[in-house]
């Protein structure tokens, strides 16, 4: 067995409380940075166009995918080079620079995902 971290003890009484699944104070909670979902064969999207920032840039999110940085990853740079625009991958989305929302519609739906938005 490899040896893992251990938690620090912490004496905070507002820390005191452990994650019954990592073994870390909830306060230091390691799950959500390790738990990655199981990509589903039929995936649904969210897509949504937003305008952020004082220069009212365009991007495009391809919202509700599953957290699992390889994959979004991936997707983040197929999806880029069919829209050739530069883009991001987050948490449980991607997000594409420009307004791409019809050409992202169906190059998800021809893969046979859902697409709503
Ligand atoms: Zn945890």
């Amino acid at each position: 067995m490899t040896a893992r971290p251990r938690p620090k003890t912490v004496f905070s009484t507002e820390l005191r409380r452990v994650c019954p699944r990592c073994g870390w104070p909830i306060a230091d909670c390691r799950c959500a940075q390790t738990r990655e979902d199981a990509v589903p064969a039929r995936l649904t999207a969210r897509l949504r166009v937003e305008r952020a920032g004082r220069k009212g840039k365009t991007v495009t999110i391809v919202d509700g995918l599953p957290r699992n940085a390889a994959f979004l990853k991936e997707l983040a740079a197929e999806l880029k080079r069919a829209c050739g625009s530069g883009g991001t991958a987050g948490e449980t989305w991607v997000e594409i620079q420009g307004d791409h929302c019809t050409a992202l519609r169906e190059l998800l739906r021809v893969r046979g995902w859902v697409v709503k938005g």
